[in-house]
């Protein structure tokens, strides 16, 4: 008989990814192997997300191609799972009745025993619940994944902030921290696997503990940069309002944290970010930013940035672009404002047309293509510390770069894509691996990334 197989596609944030990630291991645990299509899984799993109405339209639009599939192939297990599985619920048939299976945010490590009920299961059989069993956090079996480089290590779930825009809190439930003993304890399995960087995520980290009593989250950077064999360590995300001293004083202190902070700011005007109940100011942002460089000269500092949000003047928006202009982002993820179910700003008047709020987008990714451009366009001849993640055949856009040589790939402290070339091919094999960190010599910025060369197989003396 032929194990069964699955097929997990995933949209939305590093959450989603690393739950995903979790699923796959537990599948491969119960005897499952990847499918090699999804027309072709005996189980899908559409992990999904509702942040932006873009993203909820996205699952909807997978799941009814994947109606077309299961008409052929009924014997086939759709399953929902994420943020809009939770969002819906029960109401997820009304839409998509062809959905055997709906796996709330909070119950995804539930996976193997739903799938035990399931055929004794009147459908959908809808898993949404809530709680917080002391299993929620489990640990990923390390090597599971063998091979892996980098991966994420979920420290907190939920959120508590209500930002008027968000659903997260809704979705993902009351923020919940994990306690510290179980993320080093999974942290000490992942290096001793061979995982060289590990992002410690939460939707807050600065919150980290803080309700549990556990240690700060400052304190608990200590701690995984003393574990021997990891290499880099990073974390996201950071909530402007509640970065202490102490975190900012990490960055001069922790030598394995890379030196790279995701602080969204959403807005550069006090009227909006009031509206937004982000509960901090411009200013108070600007003020971080500076203590930030001033521990930490070479910190990249990216962000998130909302345009249209209910009641955004000309000002107001223009107010955003002189922030991003003073602060020099290394990057931003910008979106334009989508109402969101069970959210206060779904309520507000003052909507703006989505005409409006599109141009203002295009005008926030074109000045911050300008600033990106430049501050990759400085690196060119600097030396940089690159942990390899591996190579690929296909030179990056705007290479052209014709050799029979490896074309290898990783990040800098700053979180940038670099692709590489070995100036000795012989020392493709002996020298670069895969979770090795190496001096690159950057030689030209490209629109995403960074072009460069191997100047030495270590990184010793480098920051
Ligand atoms: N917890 C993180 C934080 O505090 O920024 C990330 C939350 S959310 C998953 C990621 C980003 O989506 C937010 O920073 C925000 O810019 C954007 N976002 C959230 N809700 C939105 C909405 N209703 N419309 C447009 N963008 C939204
Ligand atoms: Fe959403 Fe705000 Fe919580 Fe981030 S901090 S998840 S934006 S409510």
């Amino acid at each position: 008989m032929h194990p069964k197989s699955y097929y997990i596609h995933t949209i939305g944030c590093q959450m989603n990814v690393s739950d995903s990630g979790r699923a796959a291991l537990s599948l491969t645990a119960l005897g499952y192997v990847p499918a090699p299509a999804i027309e072709q899984a005996d189980l899908v799993i559409v992990n999904t997300c509702s942040v932006r109405a873009k993203a909820e339209q996205k699952a909807f639009s997978l799941l009814g191609q994947l109606a077309a599939v299961k008409a052929r192939r009924p014997e086939m297990v759709v399953a929902v799972a994420g943020c809009v599985a939770q969002q819906e619920g029960e109401r997820i048939r009304k839409r998509a009745p062809h959905v055997d299976l709906v796996i709330g945010t909070r119950a995804i490590h539930r996976l193997e025993a739903l799938l035990r009920r399931l055929p004794l299961h009147p459908r959908p059989l809808v898993d949404i619940a809530m709680n917080n069993p002391p299993d929620a956090f489990a640990a990923a079996p390390p090597g599971g994944d063998a091979g892996a480089i980098s991966r994420f290590v979920t420290i907190m779930r939920g959120c508590d902030n209500f930002c008027a825009y968000c659903v997260v809190p809704s979705v993902r439930g009351p923020e919940t921290s994990r306690p510290p003993e179980a993320i080093l304890n999974e942290i000490h399995g992942l290096a001793a696997a061979g995982v060289r960087e590990v992002t410690l995520l939460g939707q807050n980290v600065n919150s980290y503990g803080v309700k549990e009593g556990n240690c700060s989250f400052a304190q608990l950077l200590e701690q995984v940069n003393a574990i021997e064999g990891l290499a880099r360590i990073r974390f996201t995300t950071s909530h402007p309002k509640d970065l202490t001293p102490e975190l900012i004083d990490s960055f001069a202190r922790l030598e394995k944290l890379c030196p790279h902070i995701h602080l969204p700011v959403q807005s550069g005007s006090n009227r909006i970010l009031a509206r937004m109940n982000r509960r901090y100011t411009r200013e108070h942002y600007l003020d971080n930013v500076a203590k930030l460089r001033n521990s930490c000269g070479q910190i990249a500092i990216t962000s998130d940035i909302i345009v249209g949000f209910p009641g955004e003047t000309g000002t107001d928006f223009e107010a955003t672009l002189d922030l991003m202009r003073q602060v020099q982002f290394d990057s931003v993820f910008a979106f334009t404002y989508s109402d969101r179910p069970n959210t206060p700003a779904r309520d507000l008047s003052e909507k703006i047309p989505e005409r409006e709020k599109r141009e203002r987008l295009q005008v926030v990714l074109a000045l911050q293509e300008s600033v990106t451009g430049a501050k990759n366009q400085a690196l060119v001849g600097s030396v940089q510390a690159v942990l390899t993640e591996g190579f690929s055949k296909r030179p990056a856009a705007g290479t052209a770069q014709q050799s029979s040589r490896k074309q290898w790939t990783g990040r800098t402290p700053g979180n940038k894509i670099v692709h590489f070339l070995s100036a000795d091919p012989s020392a493709d094999a002996d020298s670069i691996q895969p979770g090795r960190l190496v001096s690159v010599r950057i030689e030209r910025a490209l629109a995403h990334s960074l072009w460069g060369c191997l100047e030495r197989s270590d990184a010793s003396g480098l920051p």
